[in-house]
């Protein structure tokens, strides 16, 4: 089944100057990238893609992770790749969520490690299933960012949408 999946190289990953690394890893799969943008992640969208862990002693931890204070790196590098099996394939090259657990030549446990503080530092998240996989898709991008789309889109007129435009 043709699948669409979200990958963030999260804040260690480049700060370590791994995306390189990891993108080479990724086409080893033979999916497609069909969207991929650098965002500054707010708390907002962090405590809403980790909203499943919200009462874990790790989470505010983790929320100062992907927004990048805990490495002072406030950016992460949010991509959607497309094909067969999308979500399986970049789970299994990510490798398991505890570096230490992880195969050592899966992404995670080839750059990931613990921190002193607990928290697993694994440098890329991967989308866990199908119905995960839509929702973060939709929460990280809009239609128009994606050159493909596998969810239904409509057409909507937006007015007094206050954005940056260039001066
Ligand atoms: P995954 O990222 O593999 O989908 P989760 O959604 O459960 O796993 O966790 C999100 C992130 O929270 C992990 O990638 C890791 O950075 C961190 N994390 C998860 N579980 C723990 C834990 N028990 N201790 C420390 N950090 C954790």
């Amino acid at each position: 089944m043709i699948e669409q999946t979200l990958i963030l190289i999260k804040p260690d990953g480049l700060k370590k100057s791994l995306t390189g690394n990891i993108l080479t890893r990724l086409s080893e799969t033979k999916l497609k990238i069909v969207g991929a943008k650098v965002i500054r992640v707010s708390r907002e969208l962090a405590e809403k893609h980790y909203a499943h862990l919200k009462g874990k002693p790790f989470f505010e931890e983790l929320i100062k992770y992907l927004t990048g204070e805990l490495h002072q790196t406030p950016r992460v590098l949010a991509m959607v790749y497309e094909g067969e099996e999308a979500i399986a394939k970049v789970k299994k090259l990510a490798g398991a969520t505890n570096p230490e657990e992880a195969e050592p030549t899966s992404i995670r446990g080839a750059y990931g490690r613990i921190l002193t503080s607990g928290i697993f530092e694994n440098a890329i998240h991967a989308s866990s299933g199908l119905r995960e996989a839509e929702g973060e898709i939709k929460l990280w991008f809009k239609p128009e960012e994606l050159v493909s789309h596998l969810y239904p889109v409509e057409e909507a007129v937006k007015e007094k949408i206050k954005e940056l435009i260039w001066a």
